[in-house]
């Protein structure tokens, strides 16, 4: 199937290198541009602050160039366009949809009882929801600035996932009015990706399906924007260390980077996320073209891959 009017992005954030873990969600994404004729961006998501390693733009671009990963025109960075994500904060706060928070992660945290799992440790209790016009305004005003909350849906989100099938999230339970705006005055991630999509007219979103719970609530986000339909989106497992967590640091030095000063070839790198991606039956070099022949989304495998010795020993063979 070509498709040549879809639009899809690369969103690394560089908070370090590269590894093998995201590595392989972008590999996919752009097998998947290549076969379907989509159009590839990239755009840099460096707007959460302390995490953002300098210098870690450049080389993140070299290594996914040096992989053989392309994209059309300049990479978009948000940092430099901080101008872009004000309007949709100023709606949304008009329609009533979104309000200022003073609560501290304390404040939330004690309010709410003991943390919950997941992504976001805890489900904002609603503090600052049940608040006074007044009171609203004299904390938007206010010198100490607040940040920004979104009220969710009492019913569920459905997330139709191109991979992972029909998903719903309930984010009252999930995770509650959530943050839009830091108080740092940065938009929060989850409205940063839905105003750039939205401006980039991207319309497939391939990423790590750590993310599912977000495309929840960035459909909401975007409902209430008023963009529409929603793109489509493949959620992909992730690549996880032998103890079954996701792959980090802790399994050792799993940097493209690493590899590649060690000696390793792009084929090298490319042959065993092949491997990872269900297109080759045995890890062993391969060119990118291959890949792009061979890739088949049900081949897939629907489990997450585990990165073990031999993987590290392959690429440094
Ligand atoms: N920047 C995000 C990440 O590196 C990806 C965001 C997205 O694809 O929506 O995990």
């Amino acid at each position: 199937m070509n498709c040549p009017s879809h639009v899809t992005r690369l969103a690394p954030s560089p908070t370090g290198a590269l590894h093998l873990g995201n590595l392989r969600t972008f590999l996919v994404n752009h097998l998947m541009a290549r076969q379907r004729g989509w159009r590839m961006l990239m755009r840099i998501e460096d707007l959460d602050g302390p995490r953002i390693k300098p210098g870690a733009t450049e080389n993140l671009l070299d290594d996914l160039r040096w992989l053989g990963l392309s994209w059309q025109g300049e990479p978009v960075v948000q940092s430099q366009q901080l101008d872009a994500y004000g309007p949709a904060l100023e709606a949304l706060v008009e329609s009533g949809w979104a309000y200022p928070c003073s609560c501290s992660r304390r404040d939330i945290e004690q309010a709410a009882g003991a943390p919950q799992q997941g992504d976001d440790a805890t489900i904002y209790p609603g503090t600052c929801a049940r608040r006074s016009p007044e009171e609203v305004q004299a904390l938007a005003g206010s010198e100490n600035r607040p940040a920004w909350r979104l009220r969710v849906p009492d019913e569920p989100v459905t997330v139709d996932d191109g991979f992972l099938g029909r998903r719903q999230f309930c984010l009252t339970r999930t995770c509650g009015d959530f943050v839009i705006y830091r108080n740092n005055g940065l938009p929060a991630y989850q409205l940063a990706v839905v105003v750039d999509d939205a401006a980039a007219g991207v319309d497939v979103v391939v990423r790590g399906d750590d993310l599912l719970e977000s495309a929840a609530r960035q459909i909401h986000l975007r409902r209430l924007m008023g963009l529409r339909p929603e793109p489509a989106y493949y959620h992909l497992p992730l690549v996880v260390g032998p103890d079954g967590r996701r792959l980090a640091k802790r399994h050792g030095d799993t940097r493209l980077a690493t590899y590649r000063q060690a000696g390793c070839p792009p084929q090298r790198m490319l042959g065993l996320l092949g491997y990872w991606c269900g297109i080759l039956d045995r890890r062993r070099e391969a060119e990118m073209e291959e890949l792009e022949q061979r890739f088949d989304l049900d081949r897939l495998p629907q489990e997450q891959v585990v990165f073990g010795p031999e993987d590290d020993a392959f690429l440094h063979a």
